[in-house]
This record gives C-alpha cells, sequence and structure tokens, in this order.
C-alpha cells in the first residue's frame, strides 16, 4: 500500500482544526501554491532522487518561477520581501509532502540568508537574484573533518595574494555540495580562534581547485548531495570576501543560528505531526483480532501523547514565529536553543511510537514513516548539536 496519498478519502488531517495564530489569508494562498509544488513536482520524483543522491535541476527553476526561493529576502535584492511565516509556511508544506530531497531549508534559507547577513550591497545584489529565481544554488560550507561544534578551531586557511585570495583545506557534510553553483567557503585569514575566520563566495565555475572528494552515504536524507570537499588552492578575486571585512565570519555564523535552530524546531514539529496524521490513517485501516489497531487502548493512548507532544511544541514554536514576524521582541539565542533540541528530540520520539504501530511495514521504504524516521535522525545533530545547546542553555540558569 503506497502511502504517498495525503489524505483518506473523507477525512481532514487531524491538524487542520488548528489555525496558527499568525496565518492570514495571503499565507493561505502560498500554502496552496507550496502544496500544489510539491505534491505535482516533488513527490513523484522522491524516489529516483533518493537513489541518485541530488534532485534535478528543473525543480529548483520551477520553484523560482512559482515564487517560493527567497520568500522573506527583501525586495530591492530580488526577493518577495515576506516575512519569516512565509518560510515557515513551505516548510510546513515540504514536511506534510514527507519531503527531504527539495533542499529548501539549506538552499533557499539558511545559505542564502548567511550572504545576506555578510555580503556588502554589491555583493548581494550580485549573487542573491540568481538563487531566487533557482538557476544558482549556494552550499554552505564551514564544518571540516576536524571542527564541527568547536567549528572557532578549522583550518582551511586563505591567504591573500595581491587581488586574490588563495584558498586551501577540506569541508565535511557539506550540503548541495554537488550540485551547487556557488559556495561561501569559511576560512582563517589569520591568526588562531573565532577572529580569524572570514567566508569567501567561490564561484565554482571559475575554480577548478574546488573539488567533490566523495557525496555520502547517509543514514536519512538521501535525496540531498552531502559532500565531502578539497579546496586546493582555490583564487577568488579579493570583491569575494564577504562584507569586504577579514575576521568577521564567525560572529555572522553566529548571527544566523537563532533562525537556523527556529527553523530546525519548525521543520521537527511539522514533520512529526505529518507522522501522526500517516499513523492515524493506517491503524484505522489495520485489521486484527477482528478489529481495528485503533481499537486497542494501547494504539489510542500512544498517539494522544504524540499528539499532545506534537502540540505542546506546536504551541512554543508559534509564539516564537510570532515574535520573529513582530520583530520587536524577536526570540532570543536561548529560547531559539530550547525549540532546536525539545522539538528535536520529540521530533525523533514521535516519529519512532508511530513507525511501532506500522509494525514491519514502518521498516519498509515503501512507506513514508520509515523514511521520516531516518530522515530526523540529524536534526539532533545538525545547526549546533544539542548537546552544545543545552550547554548554552545552561548558561543563563
Ligand atoms: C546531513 C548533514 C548535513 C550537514 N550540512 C552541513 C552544511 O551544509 N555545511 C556545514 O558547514 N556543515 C554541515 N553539517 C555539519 C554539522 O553541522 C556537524 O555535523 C555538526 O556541527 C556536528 O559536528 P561533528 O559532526 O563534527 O560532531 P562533533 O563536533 O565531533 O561532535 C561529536 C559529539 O560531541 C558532542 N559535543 C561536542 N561539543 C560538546 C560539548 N561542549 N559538551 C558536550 N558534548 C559535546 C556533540 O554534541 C556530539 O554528540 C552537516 C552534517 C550532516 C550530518
Amino acid at each position: 500500500m503506497k502511502q504517498w496519498r495525503l489524505a483518506a478519502p473523507g477525512r481532514k488531517f487531524v491538524f487542520d482544526n488548528y489555525r496558527s495564530p499568525w496565518m492570514n489569508e495571503e499565507l493561505d494562498m502560498l500554502r496552496t501554491t507550496a502544496r500544489r509544488f510539491f505534491e505535482t513536482e516533488v513527490v513523484p520524483h522522491a524516489d529516483k532522487w533518493r537513489r541518485q543522491h541530488y534532485i534535478d535541476k528543473e525543480v529548483w527553476l520551477k520553484a523560482g518561477e512559482l515564487g517560493l526561493v527567497g520568500v522573506s529576502f527583501p525586495e530591492e535584492y530580488g526577493g518577495h520581501g515576506g516575512t519569516y511565516a512565509h518560510d515557515v509556511v513551505i516548510m510546513e508544506e515540504q514536511a506534510r509532502a514527507c519531503d527531504t530531497s527539495f533542499g529548501y531549508v539549506p538552499g533557499a534559507f539558511g545559505a542564502p540568508m548567511t550572504l545576506l547577513l555578510t555580503g556588502t550591497p554589491e555583493q548581494i545584489h550580485r549573487w542573491l537574484p540568481g538563487i531566487v529565481r533557482g538557476e544558482s544554488l549556494l552550499a554552505f560550507c564551514a564544518t571540516e573533518p576536524d571542527a564541527g561544534t568547536d567549528i572557532k578551531t578549522l583550518r582551511t586557511s586563505a591567504r591573500r595574494e595581491g587581488d586574490e585570495w588563495v584558498i586551501n583545506g577540506s569541508k565535511m557534510f557539506i550540503t548541495h555540495g554537488l550540485r551547487s553553483n556557488l559556495a561561501i567557503v569559511a576560512a582563517r585569514t589569520s591568526g588562531p580562534g573565532a577572529k580569524g575566520i572570514s567566508l569567501f563566495m567561490v564561484e565554482k565555475d571559475k575554480a577548478p581547485g574546488f573539488k567533490v572528494s566523495k557525496v555520502l552515504e547517509k543514514m536519512g536524507q538521501h535525496g540531498l548531495d552531502t559532500c565531502e570537499v578539497f579546496l586546493e588552492d582555490v583564487r577568488v578575486p579579493h570583491e569575494n570576501l564577504l562584507g569586504m571585512q577579514e575576521g568577521n565570519g564567525f560572529g555572522k555564523m553566529m548571527d544566523s543560528f537563532v533562525k537556523e535552530r527556529l527553523t530546525i524546531a519548525v521543520t521537527a514539529i511539522a514533520t512529526a505531526e505529518r507522522a501522526i496524521e500517516l499513523t492515524l490513517d493506517y491503524v484505522k485501516q489495520r485489521k486484527m483480532f477482528n478489529q481495528t489497531l485503533w481499537d486497542f487502548q494501547n494504539t489510542k493512548f500512544k498517539l494522544a501523547e504524540c499528539f499532545s507532544q506534537a502540540r505542546i511544541g506546536r504551541v512554543y514554536i508559534d509564539s516564537l514565529i510570532q515574535r520573529m514576524v513582530d520583530g520587536a521582541n524577536p526570540p532570543t539565542a536561548e529560547e531559539a536553543a530550547i525549540a532546536k533540541v525539545w522539538c528535536s528530540e520529540h521530533q525523533w520520539k514521535i516519529i519512532d511510537e508511530c513507525l511501532q504501530l506500522f509494525g514491519g511495514y514502518g521498516y519498509m521504504q515503501e512507506y513514508p514513516i520509515c523514511h521520516l524516521l531516518t530522515d530526523a535522525r540529524i536534526q539532533r545533530l545538525y545547526g549546533g548539536s544539542n548537546e552544545i545547546l543545552k550547554e548554552l542553555i545552561s548558561r543563563k540558569l
């Protein structure tokens, strides 16, 4: 039984009875567009993309055409001038489609947001409009084999030679490492520590030294090209130093973390909600011992627990989204960390409980619940591992 359909006939989604306080009519229209995009342009290709470990370029172009890339970026830079809520709507619809192959968060939100935060107006004008149109894809390369959580120890170097910078080093776990044509690379321009880190834009077609050594085989998120990258004498012009300023890379990366962590929390809750819907659908049909699986009290209790946890998470993230949209009192670093840790841990627990109710079918690739679980595991690791975020939260206690 293929489970890609979005609802059992005649039954509404259980979460449709709740409306987030930040939703409005304009966002409803965006939701309709995004839902159609994921149903028609993404879901039918999901199996192929997982097998090849990247998505087809035309999908980015289509998303750009529909105005689904750069929804919250300023219009003066080619964006669509929306708010963070616009991004959230698209992320929720992606979760609803059980997809992680279309790299919305890294490609249409996270990496371009770093460009926006760091670049000079000229640099943003130069690279952002192409990203919004879906013609360019930007990767963000910070992590190294020996520098992950402790990113300030990164060793990739950039040395000035006249009007150029020469970058050497290696990067690990780079999302869109293969399919991107642009990459922001964090490199050391002076001494040890956070203050020596700068960010550079590498245009890959002009940088033969930017080499993808491997597309990594992952536990989940198989449709995303996550790569190991080597930088061998990669030469970039001085005007590709983001912000035209040395040593501000670490601070700019930190600035982007609040939104990035809140975003992980948003996708965690939206995916957990979807898992619950799929499971409700399944248990009400699955028959055993002369009744449905739903008729067992254990099933009702388990799903009631999952539903309650997802709702508690939803109310918390909605309050942070609302404040992000209002702008006057945006979420703090601690609040975003709390949301990321709690929501990613509950995403994992909820999907695991749901998968148990599918029995052996839940372990089969053909069932979306199987992908939801393996795709979810990384949420507790990236964007700041949950351990380092608990460390951050504890500093306020
Ligand atoms: C699928 C995927 C996609 C990714 N995409 C990108 C990308 O596009 N660009 C990019 O730059 N990076 C990317 N990353 C890297 C990701 O951000 C790192 O994996 C993450 O920062 C953790 O670093 P690490 O893997 O080196 O683990 P480590 O830093 O080695 O951590 C190992 C363990 O030590 C724990 N730990 C670390 N510090 C502490 C502490 N102070 N106290 C207690 N415990 C601690 C961690 O929580 C973790 O459990 C991606 C990773 C994956 C797997």
